[in-house]
């Protein structure tokens, strides 16, 4: 069934296909500010979303993610510049008017109304014809897999469902932006999950630009396009999921996104190709990069999973790995993986992450053993006073 009308949104595309309609907005912001008093929530971002787009903002707590998303809804007011939404500017547009769904941690339905009154509480507002509320609010519950829910109270519904039904809400006056912030939060592990890929399918199915945030590295991971990494009201790094994991640009995000070692050394020279730098006794070779230069303090990262115990490696070309000897401290299976402390000099400890297959041997706690990784995965995050 169309849950959609060209007429109620007053535009002239043709809905009536079976095929998704790319009906996403992108979405500018322009040097953002927000200062609360004395308190800066948001420090100058400026963040090009695409049409379409599945984008989410990552940070820790208090790291202005849900400022931001506050004033792209209109909630909240920049201290300074501006959001622009297929090009133009919006912070002058009241959020009725911006044409943007919101989903928030806490459902926030109604309680005192049924779900199909809870979802046609937009399309009221904007005074769409009661045929016609009726029609979508059927359509969208289809959508989010609620098929004949519309008689129901909030409180007869679970968690997850009533997740759903907000949804529902969001999208029913068919926005072209959709806000998401931290939806899935209050849910247990199981249905986050499920959860998680169906709001990728409805992505999918709506082709409208979706901005999510969250605290969550792996949430963020698994669903988005992009993700902008925040920290302290800016944001760190931009980019694909495998970007920020395989290519961090500084020693926040390395160890925000997936867990990474860090290594403290002095580069023995610069440039493009690979780095050599000095760790302790040892000399590590990284990606090298332009901004380096001889004798700078730098910090490595290595991700626990790219260590590997030399004798459990064969056909790798010495010229292309990493090499140190380490004393084993621990070694401990934690599902997946069997995780390992490793010494490689006084005070110098690395966690090595090893797959769980019968070939491969164990190792005890006093072991001397030889660990090797790729220089390529061996990455400079961080160099002067950074
Ligand atoms: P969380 O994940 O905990 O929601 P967040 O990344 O969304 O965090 P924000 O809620 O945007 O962070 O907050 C950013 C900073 O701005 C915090 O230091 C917060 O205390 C402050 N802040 C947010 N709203 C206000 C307000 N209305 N008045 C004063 N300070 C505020």
């Amino acid at each position: 069934m169309e849950h959609d009308s060209a007429d109620d949104r007053g535009e002239t595309a043709s809905v009536a296909s079976d095929r998704p309609v790319r009906t996403g907005a992108s979405v500018r912001l322009e040097k953002l500010d927000k200062r609360f008093n004395r308190v800066v929530a948001v420090d100058g971002v400026s963040l090009e979303i695409e049409p379409g787009e599945f984008i989410t903002l990552l940070g820790p707590s208090g790291s202005g993610k849900t400022t931001t998303l506050m004033m792209i809804a209109g909630f909240e007011t920049p201290t300074a510049r501006e959001i622009y939404i297929d090009g133009s500017p919006i912070v002058a547009t009241p959020p009725h008017r911006r044409n943007i769904g919101m989903v928030f941690q806490n459902y926030a339905l109604f309680p005192h109304m049924t779900v199909a009154e809870n979802i046609a509480f937009p399309l009221k507002q904007r005074k769409i014809s009661k045929a016609s509320i009726a029609e979508r609010v059927a359509g969208v519950l289809d959508i989010v897999s609620l098929p004949g829910y519309q008689r129901r109270y909030p409180r007869q519904l679970s968690g997850g469902q009533q997740q759903r039904i907000a949804l529902a809400r969001a999208i029913v006056f068919n926005p072209r932006v959709l806000l998401m912030d931290e939806p899935l939060g209050a849910l247990d592990k199981q249905l986050r999950e499920n959860l998680q890929l169906e709001i990728r399918r409805l992505h999918e199915e709506l082709g409208i630009t979706f901005i999510y945030v969250t605290h969550d590295q792996e949430e963020a991971l698994v669903m988005s396009d992009r993700i902008a990494v925040m920290n302290q009201g800016r944001i760190e790094q931009v980019g694909s999921p495998i970007d920020l994991y395989d290519r961090p640009n500084s020693r926040f995000v390395a160890g925000f996104i997936g867990e990474s070692n860090f290594l403290e050394g002095t580069a023995l020279d610069g440039g493009a190709g690979v780095n050599a730098v000095r760790v302790g006794d040892d000399i590590i070779s990284a990606v090298g990069r332009n901004d380096v230069t001889s004798g700078m303090a730098v910090v490595l990262a290595v991700r626990p999973e790219k260590l590997s115990f030399a004798d459990n490696r064969t056909s790798e070309s010495p010229a292309s790995l990493n090499r140190l000897s380490a004393t084993v401290r621990e070694g401990m299976f934690i599902g997946e993986v069997r995780r390992y402390v490793l010494e490689t000099a006084p005070g110098l400890r690395l966690t090595l992450k090893q797959p769980l297959r019968h070939s491969i041997r164990h190792y005890a706690p006093g072991e001397r053993v030889e660990l090797e990784w790729h220089i390529e995965d061996t990455r400079i995050v961080s160099i002067g006073t950074d």
